[in-house]
């Protein structure tokens, strides 16, 4: 129903109304206060203490005195008292409030306490006649827009709640509300609004944040069950070959990665689409599994296609990869946007006849003209980087291929259900043997010239250095180190007996491609970048990297950018150089001193941090949450999953009348981000 037929909102409101995103009264009503001011507790004032603030209940018991100290300045000073005591209001220019109150009131006031020669002062008090909306009761506050004020809000929300806040369904089915012991939606959206106590909001809350949360799990289990059902698949062969292929490989798989492995087998002999989430930490060894499984789907007769989410990243995999291949007769290829178009038009022309079997790319394996004869396999590294969109556009090249996609961003298993939550998901959990473990230091700016002499002194022994800096060209408002003005001054200070190169995000491909190259090959000895390097680059002789603002990096991110070390055979350093002086800062380096577990990390990570900082969740594709926080309510996160697997496994497409306002909601939710109607 339309936002007009509540009481207070006209076409001007309405309007307001829709920049907060709100256009139906289901709307309004799931609009939750941002926060909460408790004004409930009434104080006496002989117990108020300086700086506190307070709800107060007094009489007035004296006439209003106006002292005007300077032109522009006039205080009004009214006294009131109460069993206790006695102290005065007062207001800073705002003389009108004189003929507000007379002797004799007795009235509710809000304010914070000060303290002024012995007499207890409340600066511009809010005033109430009675307990009511504005002191005396804990006090919704809203999000607002310009020309829209709390007390607007106030009361468009009290009236909508008198007129419609009964009539919302209840999504909630009674015997799940029994069960959990969980409010009605009446109740929660009338405690979500205006609680009696702390304790009415925290049940309201959870009420909401659990429907919205089952909601979403049961839209996300209904879609991964149903593109699992309806979808005939490639039902791969056994390989007898690969075994041969595995002996020869220059290392034994890691009993975690033969674990893996053997699940992804599995997923690809059977008849229905392979949907695989491989997690693994840096360095983990994710890609000789996506080298097993494309030998699988090409000696099956089938192509295969990897994406990488920077050209950089692209081509180390199609170097190594093409290697493991040499001698197999198997034709794998770069495809990346900065190829002439020449090469281009052949690579397409080979990949449609067939001859081509691998594909690796960035997007451009993604554009439009890219066909394939027979896709088979459909591979994203670095999941964290794309979309969901860009995973199924990938899939869609071919005709149900299996897909895996791999990420080195470790989150806890029941946030990966719902960002991942039409994948099932393989754990590597063990790094390959013999790696040492990676010195990390925080250090503070000062420190930045002991941190030089120990990069050059590295360096002088045959090895190389990273230094990563947040930004590329220099701030003038933020006091924040640049990749570019870093580079110009050590290249030419420090640093000017050695090769220095630069490396940032807005450097056409093909530059990039040049110097990622010279480093590789040892031709820079120090590289300095932006984050650019961030994912699975592989330069073994590289043992230092050093990241200045660290704090301005989220520990995973630290943590991956870390992880560009540590790859050969020689001790590596990380150090980080804090600019700030917080605690929760010198807290965040420490957790990246003490570990180097990845879950661990980014669990941390989400704690500090909160929620929306660690990655959009928008880029993930799943719909907005009004109540929950993926993050923080992790605990009525699994409830909603236990229960969603309960609620399915007795009534799948939930066809049952008493599930009928569930599954209006979830397909109210997933309307914009599911391109099919899940329950067609
Ligand atoms: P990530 O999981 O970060 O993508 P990579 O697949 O790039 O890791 O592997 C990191 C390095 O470890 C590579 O040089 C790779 O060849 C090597 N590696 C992978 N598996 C093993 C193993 N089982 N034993 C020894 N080295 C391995
Ligand atoms: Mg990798």
């Amino acid at each position: 129903m339309k936002i007009q037929y509540i009481k207070g909102v006209g076409p001007k409101r309405g309007n307001k109304l829709k920049k907060l995103n709100i256009y139906t009264i289901k709307d309004l009503l799931y609009y939750i206060p941002r926060e909460y001011d408790d004004r409930s507790k009434i104080s006496n004032i002989n117990q108020v203490q300086e700086g506190e603030k307070i709800s107060l209940y007094v009489e007035v018991y004296g006439y209003p005195s106006k002292i005007k100290p300077r032109r522009n300045l006039s205080i009004l000073k009214i006294p009131v008292r109460d069993k206790t005591g006695h102290g005065y209001l007062i207001w800073y220019n705002q003389d009108y409030m004189a003929n507000q109150i007379k002797i004799g009131d007795k009235i509710l006031v809000n304010g914070k306490i000060n303290k002024f020669g012995g007499e207890i002062q409340i600066v511009n008090p809010i005033i109430d006649r009675e307990k009511g909306n504005k002191v005396g009761n804990i006090v919704p506050i809203y999000s607002l827009t310009a020309g829209l004020t709390n007390n607007e809000m106030l009361n468009i929300m009290n009236n909508a709640i008198k007129g419609y806040g009964d009539k919302m369904p209840e999504v909630l089915p009674y015997y799940i509300r029994k069960e959990l012991d969980l409010m009605s939606i009446e109740e929660a959206i009338l405690n979500i609004h205006f609680p009696k106590t702390k304790s009415d909001y925290m049940e309201a809350r959870k009420r909401l944040a659990f429907e919205e949360l089952l909601t979403l799990q049961l839209g996300l289990f209904i879609i991964k069950s149903r593109t699992k059902e309806m979808k005939e698949g490639i039902k791969f062969p056994h390989i007898e070959e690969l075994e041969s292929f595995v002996s020869k490989l220059p290392f034994n798989l890691t009993s975690a990665q033969k674990r893996v492995f053997k699940e992804i087998e599995e997923d690809m002999e059977k008849n229905v689409p392979m949907n695989r989430l491989i997690q693994g930490d840096v360095g983990s060894g994710k890609t000789i599994l996506a080298v097993l499984s494309m030998f699988k789907a090409v000696k099956s007769g089938y192509q295969s296609v990897m994406m990488a989410p920077t050209e950089i990243l692209a081509t180390q995999h199609y170097e190594s990869i093409s290697k493991f291949f040499k001698g197999y007769n198997i034709n794998c290829q770069l495809l990346v946007g900065s190829l002439s178009l020449k090469e281009k038009e052949r690579i397409l022309k080979e990949l449609k006849s067939g001859d081509i079997d691998i594909l690796i790319g960035t997007h451009a394996v993604i554009q439009e003209n890219v066909e394939f004869k027979n896709l088979g396999l459909a591979i994203t590294d670095e999941q964290h980087r794309f979309g969901v969109k860009q995973r199924a556009v990938l899939s869609q090249k071919g005709k149900n291929p299996d897909t895996l996609v791999m990420t080195a961003t470790p989150i806890p298993r029941t946030l990966a259900l719902i960002l991942y939550g039409d994948l099932d998901i393989s754990i590597i959990d063990e790094l390959p043997p013999g790696r040492k473990k990676i010195e990390t230091y925080a250090v503070n700016p000062n420190m930045v010239n002991r941190v030089n002499n120990f990069v050059k002194k590295q360096v002088l022994d045959g090895r190389q250095a990273y230094i990563v800096a947040p930004l590329v060209e220099e701030s003038e408002k933020l006091n924040i180190n640049s990749a570019e003005s870093l580079y110009m001054s050590f290249k030419n200070g420090v640093y000017k007996d050695f090769n220095v190169g630069l490396l940032h995000g807005k450097m056409k491909a093909r530059e990039k491609e040049k110097i990622m190259e010279e480093f590789k090959k040892g031709k820079i000895d120090i590289l300095i970048s932006t984050t650019v390097i961030e994912v699975g680059v592989n330069v073994p002789n590289a043992n230092i990297m050093v990241i200045f603002n660290a704090e301005r990096f989220g520990l995973a991110q630290l943590h991956q950018l870390r992880g560009r070390v540590g790859r050969g055979e020689y001790q590596s350093y990380c150090i980080l150089i804090n600019e700030s002086n917080s605690r929760i800062s010198r807290e965040r380096m420490r957790i990246l001193q003490n570990s180097t577990d990845g879950f661990y990390i980014s669990e941390r990570d989400l704690e500090l941090r909160g929620p929306g900082e660690f990655f959009g969740t928008k880029q993930h594709g799943i719909p907005d949450l009004k109540v929950a926080n993926l993050f923080t309510d992790m605990e009525i996160l699994k409830l909603a999953q236990k229960k969603a697997k309960e609620i399915l496994k007795e009534d799948a497409l939930l066809l049952d009348e008493k599930h009928f306002f569930l599954r209006q909601n979830i397909i109210s939710m997933f309307k914009d981000q599911i391109d099919e109607l899940i329950f067609n």
